[in-house]
């Protein structure tokens, strides 16, 4: 089974339409790991076209606060802005679908999926020492996460935790070879607001069967994305940080 892995899609359409295109024929089901909205201006659209093509999703905090399960106080003033903006952009119906989520860790064939870490879907793993320990949270060897809107994966090998990268600027995949022996931790990237300095979009192909991980990214028209958002009236900071990836 060849998997699509996507994250923090952000309501950022024009990102989307980017990875579809660019990973046509290379998948056999999509997979989600959280904040279909928050921050871009096309939230409708991405969760019509996550109820109609996602097989399996868990709920990022953006997707919670905006379907009204949780306050938006400890968000910044801007994705404040972007949450009372989206609530009002989305149906009583596609309101109610975000609401009925899972939370993660979910957990499928061989791997597990989740949005911050397989032990709180609100924590960023970023640190050496917070994903060290991990380890014994992973029910099956492999994690999908998201939230950090980093791309990349860690492995642990013989007491030591190893980085797995992503193609780094003017390549377009790197691909890792998944050992069957090891556990591992996958951050697909964020596909509508990366901020790993790299503003194209990211995401994931994982291959159950060659145990093949391509982490790709793919350009795509941030302009437009860019233009969508000011038009819809969004903090400009939200436009202008897609095309730093910051
Ligand atoms: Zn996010």
């Amino acid at each position: 089974m060849r998997r699509l892995i996507v994250s923090d899609i952000h309501a950022n359409l024009e990102a989307l339409e980017a990875v579809l295109a660019d990973a046509k024929g290379l998948y056999d089901e999509i997979v989600c790991c959280g904040d279909l909205v928050g921050y871009g201006a096309s939230p409708a659209e991405i969760v019509e076209w996550a109820r109609k093509d996602v097989s399996l999703i868990v709920r990022g905090n953006h997707d919670r606060v905006c379907a009204g399960l949780d306050d938006h106080d400890w968000f910044n003033s801007k994705a404040q802005a972007a949450v009372r903006w989206t609530v009002n952009e989305l149906t009583e119906d596609q309101l109610a679908w975000l609401a009925a989520l899972p939370a993660g860790p979910l957990f499928v064939d061989g791997f597990m999926l989740a949005h911050g870490s397989p032990a709180d879907e609100d924590a960023y793993l970023m640190e050496y020492e917070e994903v060290y320990t991990l380890v014994e949270m992973l029910v099956r060897p492999i994690c999908f996460i998201g939230h950090t809107h980093f791309q990349g994966a860690w492995t642990w090998y013989r007491d030591d935790l190893y980085a797995l990268q992503g193609p780094v600027a003017g390549r377009s995949e790197t691909v890792h070879q998944l050992s069957p022996q090891n556990h591992y931790l996958i951050n697909s990237g964020s596909v509508g607001q990366p901020r790993d300095r790299d503003p194209r979009a990211a995401y994931a192909i994982w291959d159950s069967a060659t145990r093949e991980l391509h982490l790709r990214r793919i350009a795509y028209d941030i302009a437009s994305a860019q233009r969508r958002i000011l038009d819809a009236g969004l903090p400009q900071f939200l436009a202008e940080r897609l095309a730093t990836g910051h």
